[in-house]
């Protein structure tokens, strides 16, 4: 499989509008380093300078010629004209924020049908399912079906063997996902927007992947400045979860180093990230491709 990543920014994305900190200010003006090292990593180089747009990743299974969306970026249109990947035959939303979930109306016109997964677990907080505020939220799309599925019961599309895996993205319900090629036994895993606190049973399931993606929003030295800092502390004080919703740097690499994952990148990666700190590896570009 050949995995593309879409979009590898947090829900403001980088550079934020408006925003003139230095991270933003390097990324709409990279200098000749940052260039040459985005170049090295595959990543993207917009107009816009190095971009991290909103979360999404294409996922194509070469041998069958088909390609799996994992999550509609509001970046969407942009991310298909940039990336030289086609179309999905067919999506996955994790969860039911704006920064996930808000692209699917780009699927207007463009496709004749899609099919999009998602979980058919109730979220007490809303009172439906993802799947089922999906298809609430785009009935008017006649071209969508939305079809629920089970977390941890694996099924196929595209050729490829899918499993939602319970993550933990308070309030809201939130999956990762583990996505397999049954001819070849590549893994790729992915956590998804969640705490550290990811569930045993969910661990076991995102064990031992070729490739992870991991949330890893801020390092974990600017906990302090969320106003509930950081939760999931190690014995030396390092905060792995940032405020009760994402992953720190460190968070995600010891989740990494506990799945024992033979490649890492962090995804939904915030411009809070000092400027010096904000494109070191592993973090990750939007444009990187890896084929596993
Ligand atoms: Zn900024
Ligand atoms: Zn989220
Ligand atoms: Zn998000």
């Amino acid at each position: 499989m050949q995995v593309t990543l879409l979009g590898t920014g947090d829900t403001t994305g980088t550079p934020t509008v408006g925003c003139s900190c230095e991270t933003c200010t390097r990324a709409r003006n990279p200098d000749s380093e940052l260039r040459e090292q985005a170049r090295e990593q595959g990543a993207t180089l917009t107009p816009a300078g190095v971009e991290r747009t909103r979360f999404s990743v294409h996922i194509r299974n070469e041998r069958t010629d088909e390609s799996l969306l994992v999550d509609f970026s509001p970046d969407f249109r942009q991310q298909f004209l940039r990336e030289d990947v086609p179309l999905p035959d067919a999506g996955i939303v994790t969860h039911i924020h704006f920064d996930h979930l808000d692209g699917l109306g780009n699927c207007y016109r463009l496709f004749d049908d899609l099919t999009v997964y998602a979980a058919d677990e109730t979220d007490p907080v809303t009172g439906q399912s993802v799947a089922e505020t999906v298809a609430a939220d785009y009935a008017y799309l006649d071209q969508l079906t939305v079809e629920p599925r089970t977390p941890f019961e694996q099924f196929r599309t595209c050729g490829l063997d899918v499993t939602l895996i319970p993550v933990d993205h308070p309030p809201l319900l939130c999956y990762g996902l583990v996505i397999e090629d049954p001819e070849t036994g590549t893994k790729l895993s992915l956590t998804g927007d969640t705490s550290y606190d990811i569930p045993e049973r969910s661990r076991e399931r995102l064990a031992e992947p070729d490739l992870l993606l991991a949330d890893g929003i801020v390092p974990a030295h600017l906990s302090e400045y969320h106003p509930i800092g950081g939760t999931h502390y190690t014995d030396d004080g390092i905060a792995r979860t940032f405020g009760s919703k994402h992953m720190t740097r460190e968070g995600a690499l010891a989740v990494a180093d506990e799945l024992d994952a033979t490649q890492v990148r962090l995804v939904h990666v915030a411009h809070y990230y000092p400027a010096s700190e904000a494109f070191e590896q592993p973090l990750a570009l939007d444009g990187e491709q890896y084929t596993l």
